[in-house]
């Protein structure tokens, strides 16, 4: 008999709502403890699936109006029985009903322990977990999308066809090699090629959408750069569209970074919109410029400005120099006022050259699409399966190097059984990957990451 467990599911913040989720052995029962149905009738003889109105008592008297949902093993989110109880949203009053469950025998829910036992009970699998966590941290749309796909089994599918194959042939040549005079059908040296490589293409696709997913799903670190006065804060608050950034004709009075996430349509854009680039002599200011440069040297993107209205310094030269080699994006802004730059230098010096007016907002969608473009992430189809996190994508490289070796060595003649242990290999790496063989090391460590209630 597995525990009885219970927490808060709905965050840890006041709501017009808030719902006390148990799940276990005893759920039902211990919620209809707390919780008398309106009608006179009794939860424990509810059936899954059902609701009843009623009221939370508490020491004997009416504490809250609720609604109490029941499910019933295996048919619920756990696999277990689970009552879920809506109150009303006040933290004292979730409070004062969770502490009357405990006392009626429940006990408190660890971080992911809902969906680590969904997962033990195999209602999900492991990617399916991580996409419970993903879709609850989700900023930007195409992440939303992509672990809610992962969570209906876009990317369990992908990784179960290959691992049927991988299985199938193991299987094959395993009672060849080991009943060779039973009528066995023949696995060919083309047809195991023909597995080999369709595993394998399957998985290299999977690797190489691995870091256009993470750009879309984690977000991309990026630095606004550009001498004082260009109009960083202004493109900041253009982006951001709030007036975190000063924006003011005094030079130098971003002094430190500012910091900021902004949704560029589907992409999450950590900015930082750092101090004017050049020498001063202000200390404060100074610091600031350093950590700008250093901001540059570490971004995934830099937003390089420069005013139109003014002819090129010796700072935006600098500011040129140090963009090489970056990801980085020529913002060319004030085409509201006269030009005095060359724009050719900028032209010829980035990849990738921008026209804005941040004061008059213009400009928005062009920095969108070259934003997109630079990254590589253009074409990002959000519904395709997407390997989340390094460790599947760690166990997805391993099982794809194990099948390019099983297929060079049957190219080069090497035994079954030598193939086969290599089939095996990534076989196992991708049984890790959807936990059907994961440590348990790794499954704690997952679920740790978890909110409680989740
Ligand atoms: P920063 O020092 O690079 O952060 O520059 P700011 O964003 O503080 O802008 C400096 C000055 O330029 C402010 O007076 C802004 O209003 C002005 N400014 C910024 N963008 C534009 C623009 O597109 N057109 C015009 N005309 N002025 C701008």
């Amino acid at each position: 008999m597995s525990k009885t467990i219970a927490a808060i599911a709905s965050g840890n913040a006041p709501g017009g709502i808030g719902v006390i989720r148990i799940s276990g052995d005893r759920a039902i029962e211990i919620a209809s403890s707390v919780f008398s149905p309106a009608d006179g009738s009794s939860l424990t003889e509810l059936k899954g699936y059902r609701a009843k109105f009623g009221n939370i008592i508490l020491d004997g008297s009416k504490a809250d109006n609720a609604v109490a949902l029941v499910f019933r093993a295996p048919k619920s989110y756990t696999g277990e029985d689970v009552a879920e109880l809506s109150i009303h949203g006040g933290m004292l009053a979730l409070k004062n009903t969770l502490e009357a469950v405990f006392a009626a025998g429940a006990q408190s829910a660890e971080a992911g322990e809902f969906t680590k036992r969904a997962f033990l009970n195999g209602k999900i699998d492991l990617t399916q977990a991580e996409s419970v966590a993903q879709i609850i941290s989700a900023q930007g749309e195409a992440e939303l999308k992509a672990s809610f796909n992962a969570l209906h089994g876009v990317l369990s599918d992908e990784i179960n066809l290959v691992l049927e194959k991988l299985l199938d042939m193991s299987a094959l040549m395993a009672a060849w090699v080991d009943y060779p005079d039973e009528e066995i059908p023949e696995l060919t040296e083309t047809e195991l090629e023909e597995n080999l490589e369709f595993s394998a293409a399957k998985l290299k696709k999977l690797l190489d959408n691995y870091e256009s997913g993470q750009t879309i799903t984690c977000g991309v670190e990026t630095v606004i750069a550009g001498r004082p006065n260009a109009g960083k804060s202004s493109l900041m608050n253009m982006l951001s569209k709030t007036e975190k950034s000063i924006v003011t004709h005094i030079e130098g009075t971003t002094r430190d970074i500012v910091e900021d996430s902004v949704r560029l349509g589907d992409i999450v854009l950590h900015l930082k919109d750092t101090a004017g680039l050049r020498n001063s002599e202000d200390l404060v200011e100074s610091i600031g410029i350093e950590k700008a440069l250093g901001a540059i040297e570490n971004a995934q993107l830099v937003l390089a400005v420069f005013d139109l209205s003014q002819r090129l310094s010796e700072d935006d030269f600098k500011l040129i120099e140090k963009c090489k080699g970056k990801n980085a994006i020529g913002v060319i802004n004030k085409t509201d006022l006269e030009a005095k730059m060359d724009v050719s230098v900028i032209e010829n010096a980035f990849e990738s050259v921008v026209y804005i007016s941040a004061k008059n907002n213009e400009g928005l969608e062009e920095l969108s699409k070259a934003v997109y473009n630079l990254l590589g992430v253009a074409d990002f189809d959000s519904n395709a399966p997407l390997l989340a996190n390094l460790r599947q994508k760690q166990n997805c490289q391993k099982a794809y190097e194990s099948i390019c070796e099983a297929l060079n060595g049957v190219k080069t003649g090497v035994t079954f059984d030598a193939i086969n242990v290599m089939i095996d290999s990534a076989a196992d790496e991708l049984l890790s990957l959807t936990g059907k063989k994961a440590t348990s090391e790794v499954v704690n460590n997952i679920f740790s990451k978890f909110c409680v209630g989740k």
